[in-house]
């Protein structure tokens, strides 16, 4: 079972998100079409599978969207899995995903220290869900877009937003496409009576 929900491509919370990963995904493309570029390294290659495991290796070294491009191309010897994609009991898909957050992360002009580590992250918890739980990457998922944006919620807002969120029931945490949502049903009518 956990074999068939890796690899699966997620039906996204909300059509800003889609738009949003799309976004992040073909910045990804263009970042490693540019590193291939740049080191003429032929694209389909045993070069670029090369190069691929380079940067993985040495994710301090290089831009989060390289880092991730390369993941997106490699193949995990353990699960067969896209690389970091396999099931969470995984564990050099694991030692992958927890090693990529040392990756570089420079702050777009005009973005609030912060946005890019933000975007980063939420970005992988939205592309890996198996491992979090519904919970944990709802926050993650819903304020993406406004990152992208070129928001950064403060410490209280953050908080204030977590606390409505420990309201919810796991399947609601799944369910809400909004913030808006989330105070809804946090603050609902018949939520004291649960
Ligand atoms: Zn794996």
């Amino acid at each position: 079972m956990l074999d068939d929900m890796a690899d699966t491509t997620p039906a996204w919370r909300s059509t800003a998100l889609a738009q949003t990963i799309g976004e992040i995904e073909a910045q990804l493309d263009l970042a490693w079409a540019r590193l291939l570029g740049e080191l003429n390294v032929a694209p389909g290659s045993a070069d670029e599978t090369a190069l691929g495991w380079l940067v993985v290796d040495n994710p301090a070294e290089h831009d989060w969207r390289i880092v991730d491009a390369a993941l997106d191309r490699l193949t995990c010897a353990q699960c067969r899995s896209t690389l970091t994609r396999g099931p969470a009991t995984c564990q050099r898909c694991t030692y992958h995903h927890e090693v990529r957050f040392v990756a570089r992360e420079v702050d777009r002009p005009n973005v609030p220290a912060g946005n890019e580590h933000a975007i980063r992250v939420s970005f992988a918890v939205a592309r890996n869900r198996i491992r979090y739980s519904p919970r944990a990457r709802v926050g993650y998922e819903l304020i993406l877009p406004v990152l992208v944006a070129g928001a950064l919620p403060t410490t209280k807002e953050a908080q204030a937003a977590k606390a409505l969120i420990n309201k919810l029931t796991p399947e609601e945490c799944d369910q809400v496409a909004t913030f808006a949502d989330v105070e809804r049903l946090a603050l609902g009518a018949n939520r004291e009576r649960r």
